[in-house]
């Protein structure tokens, strides 16, 4: 029965929400744009990255929640402290969740 298996985590990835929402770490509007945290992302997922269309506009870089392995290798390697796992975000950066989530879904 190959097939069993899959269709039963399918079936909890269903009826999981906090899956659909996944979130891990959040880049806030402390961000200065000096691009460290692009250069230490195992896999990328910080833009727009050196050389990107919208670096000049951008009023700051965000992560891919949907790439985001949560690693953390980001955070020490900010000077402005503005990288942060979600569930650490002060009341007043909890928008910096949508910010980076809405820049990947334009
Ligand atoms: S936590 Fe890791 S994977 Fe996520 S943005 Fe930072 S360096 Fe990249
Ligand atoms: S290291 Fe910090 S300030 Fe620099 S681009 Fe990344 S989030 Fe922005």
């Amino acid at each position: 029965m190959p097939d069993a298996l899959p269709r039963q985590w399918a079936g909890n990835y269903e009826t999981e929400p906090a899956l659909e929402n996944k979130m891990t770490h959040v880049i806030t509007d402390s961000c200065t744009k000096c691009l460290n945290c692009t250069k230490v992302c195992p896999v990328d997922c910080i833009h727009p990255a050196e050389g990107e269309d919208g670096l000049d506009k951008a009023p700051q870089l965000c992560v891919d929640p949907d790439e985001c392995i949560d690693c953390g290798a980001c955070v020490a390697e900010c000077p402005s402290s503005a990288i942060l796992p979600q569930e650490d975000l002060p009341a007043d950066k909890k928008g910096a969740v949508e910010v980076n989530a809405k820049y990947y879904k334009r």
